[in-house]
């Protein structure tokens, strides 16, 4: 008998079919002597919904308190629906919104980060032979204010239960069997693996594969959750991807072992800034203290005493960031703020890059010769990244894909 939490994603309850799947796989489990938790998303679709119903009430600027009130509501209807799907096929099930159980989190309205979970009642309910369905995505702040976790965030959810039940496994279904080489819907020829490491789950995630929410592999990180990702469209959850904290010999080998791109990318360029000390703190400084992360960033080496500077921001920073540098644009003295919101974040993974030289240049190399420009790079040892035009974005992945003999046989 084994412990289990058990995450189903917006798409494998999407509907009522999908919903009475889902029962059924969870019953399956629960008659294998399985204690079974459950945390489950809204509908697909539903949380995009409501992200609209608040752009258009707020002319795009809800508060955001009240945007977390808004889209906690999604998880509160499936979890209720779930219940009752399997209490209708004598399944005994009790459903928890995220401030029912409860799961607190800090106050950063729309991306909180869990600080602990009350397990008190989902124990309780579990030895009385319940299976216990939790919203995910959502929590609660110290003031008793509904949060929620970020787009995606119901793989936290799912990985933070995990963690503070001690689970023998947290196993997220969703409507791809696995961890790919990369997004398949993107490359036919993507592989599923039957294994990654930790480590380069965690790059992926970082770098845009929203297969898994970033938080939630740093979660299993830290706590070392057992983490597997699974289809809820398939009898058996098909092969499935283990996250493994081993890295044996076998995948060392391999040098790239997945590819990532993230469009959620604009580029920002200030041209003809005085080359002095202070300079990046007074850019950069300005776009944190608006809330922006900043991701890639180039400084040229300066010439007649100006120099440019380049970064990244997130997509929908990408308005409030030209306008906080307008605003500045003349107290540093620069000569032109512009910018790009069209361009995606291609990145190459694997361990196997530490004990290898010729993985950039091979990158660059394939990229040229389809005509792709890259606008800015960054490196980490286990990953390489580049900026260029989204049109581009299917060509490049495949193409790499191609060159690091990652297709099918
Ligand atoms: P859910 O609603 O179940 O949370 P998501 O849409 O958030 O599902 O995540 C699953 C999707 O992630 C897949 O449908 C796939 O298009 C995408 N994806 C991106 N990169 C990968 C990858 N490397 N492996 C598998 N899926 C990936
Ligand atoms: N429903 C939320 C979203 O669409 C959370 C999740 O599905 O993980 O982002
Ligand atoms: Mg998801």
């Amino acid at each position: 008998m084994a412990l289990i939490v058990q995450k189903y994603g917006g798409t494998s309850v999407g509907s009522v079919e999908r919903i009475q799947n889902v029962a059924r796989r969870i019953a399956k489990f629960k008659a294998q002597g399985d204690d079974v938790v459950v945390v489950v998303s809204a509908m697909s679709g539903e949380t995009n919904r409501l992200v609209a119903l608040a752009d258009a009430v707020s002319g795009n600027n809800p508060n955001p308190r009240e945007m977390d009130v808004v889209l906690a509501t999604g998880e509160q209807v499936t979890i209720g629906l779930l219940a009752m799907a399997l209490n209708s096929i004598g399944v005994p099930a009790k459903s928890y919104t995220g401030w029912q159980v409860a799961v607190k989190t800090d106050s950063a309205h729309t991306k909180a980060r869990i600080d602990n979970i009350d397990d008190t009642a989902i124990h309780k309910d579990l030895k009385e032979g319940k299976v216990v369905i939790v919203a995910g995505f959502q929590g609660v702040d110290a003031d008793n204010n509904i949060t929620t976790l970020g787009r995606g965030g119901s793989d936290t959810s799912a990985v933070a239960l995990a963690a503070a039940l001690k689970a023998d496994e947290c196993q997220i279904y969703t409507d791809v069997d696995g961890v790919y080489t990369t997004d398949p819907r993107v490359v036919p020829e993507a592989r599923r693996l039957d294994k990654i490491t930790f480590e380069e789950m965690l790059e992926l995630a970082s770098l845009g594969s929203k297969v898994l929410q970033i938080r939630s592999v740093e979660f299993a990180g830290k706590y070392r959750v057992r983490l597997r990702v699974l289809s809820s469209l398939e009898e058996d959850g098909g092969g499935g991807t283990l996250i493994t904290f081993e890295e044996d010999e076998q995948m060392e080998r391999v040098v790239v072992s997945g590819i990532a791109f993230d469009k959620n990318q604009a580029r920002i360029n200030v041209r003809g800034v005085p080359d002095k000390p202070g300079i990046a703190y007074q850019i950069l400084g300005a776009i944190a203290d608006a809330n922006i992360e900043v991701d890639m960033i180039i400084q040229n080496v300066g010439a007649e005493g100006t120099t440019d500077f380049s970064f990244t921001v997130p997509r929908v920073d990408y308005k409030k960031a030209l306008e906080i540098l307008n605003q500045i644009k003349e107290h540093i003295g620069a000569n032109e703020v512009s910018g790009d919101d069209t361009v995606v974040k291609v990145s190459i993974v694997g361990l196997g890059m530490r004990s290898h030289v010729g993985v950039a240049s091979t990158m660059f190399r394939t990229l040229a010769e389809e005509g792709i420009n890259i606008q800015m790079i960054s490196t980490s040892e286990i990953k390489v990244s580049v900026l260029i035009a989204e049109k581009y974005t299917e060509l490049a992945t495949r193409v790499l894909h191609s060159v690091f003999g990652l297709d099918k046989a």
